[in-house]
């Protein structure tokens, strides 16, 4: 059997692609469950007559795993809706082996994205939501999506549930310090808008990766990015090379270790994080996204 495979061409990958790794499912509530691959992190729900999941983990096998793990979760409850974070195929990428006749849900930027791509196994949305906040009400659920504008991938919605509580932001803050290279982050109003979610009043914090987290973590994330972004800069002052790995991981941790240094990764990977935030100011940011008004991006250019 040939695997989905996204955009990858090289064969080699087949083995990769197949893989279904063991899931790990937590109840956060009566009707919201966490689900982990041991890295990459999402949320289903349990609706009166089906199941709306989140994203689809990252290759076919892992989007089977999901899927056994739904069933053996919830019995009998098909899977009815899927949503789609943002465009990237780690985490959106594999619908098509996790429930092909579901309903899709994305913002309609990601759709857009997605409609461009052609990837395999990347199943078009058939229900797109435009604007920052979307009521939903789906079998029986009640939530809201929201985009505040371009953070990370296209189209990134995060899911906020009132009655428990709970953010649910995939790829965006982390609950440490494990952001490598920071790939499709776009940083000119990142922390901005991600600190628009605290108004939401959340308590708990699902992130798109690594543990369930809370509140003050969250706060955390937010002002770590800013620091980096603050320390960074003043690379150029201080005439650290800012391509070299070493020099700007040293320069940013000795003024940013006593405040972060107890979270997770920073020693690891504050180098490369840092190599790729001062490029954006060396840069002025990468296309349209990174500008003060990004709800411009792509309007009208696709159908
Ligand atoms: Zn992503």
């Amino acid at each position: 059997m040939t695997e989905n495979r996204g955009i990858f061409t090289s064969e080699k990958l087949q083995n990769h692609l197949a893989e279904e790794p063991e899931m790990q499912v937590d109840a956060l509530s009566d009707r919201i469950w966490t689900i982990s691959d041991g890295v990459y992190r999402t949320i289903f729900l349990a609706g009166d007559n089906s199941v709306i999941a989140f994203d689809t983990f990252g290759t076919p096998g892992r989007a089977r795993a999901y899927r056994a793990a739904i069933e053996s979760t919830l019995p009998g409850k098909p899977i009815s809706t899927v949503i789609y974070t943002h465009d990237h195929l780690d985490h959106a990428g594999f619908a098509a082996d996790l429930a092909p006749d579901a309903e899709i849900v994305a913002d309609e930027m990601n759709a857009k994205v997605i409609k461009l791509r052609q990837a395999e196994g990347q199943l078009p949305p058939t229900r797109t939501l435009s604007g920052h906040e979307n009521a939903m009400s789906i079998d029986g659920l009640d939530f809201l999506l929201l985009n505040p504008g371009p953070t990370h991938g296209t189209g990134n919605l995060s899911a906020y549930f009132a009655e428990e509580k709970l953010l649910f932001s995939s790829d965006t803050i982390l609950p440490n310090a494990r952001y490598g290279l920071l790939p499709d982050y776009h940083l000119a109003n990142f922390v901005k808008f991600m600190r628009g979610l605290l108004d939401l009043g959340f308590e708990a914090f699902v992130p798109g990766r690594y543990e369930v987290t809370d509140r003050a973590r969250f706060e955390k994330g937010c002002d770590y990015i800013e620091a980096v972004q603050v320390a960074s800069q003043e690379a150029f002052v201080e005439m650290v090379p800012i391509w070299v790995m070493d020099a700007m991981a040293g320069h940013v941790s000795a003024k940013l270790r006593e405040r972060f240094g107890d979270l997770d990764g920073f020693e690891e990977h504050i180098g490369l994080t840092s190599i790729r935030i001062v490029h954006h100011y060396l840069m002025g940011g990468w296309g349209q996204e990174d500008t003060p008004t990004p709800a411009l991006l792509l309007a009208d250019a696709v159908d």
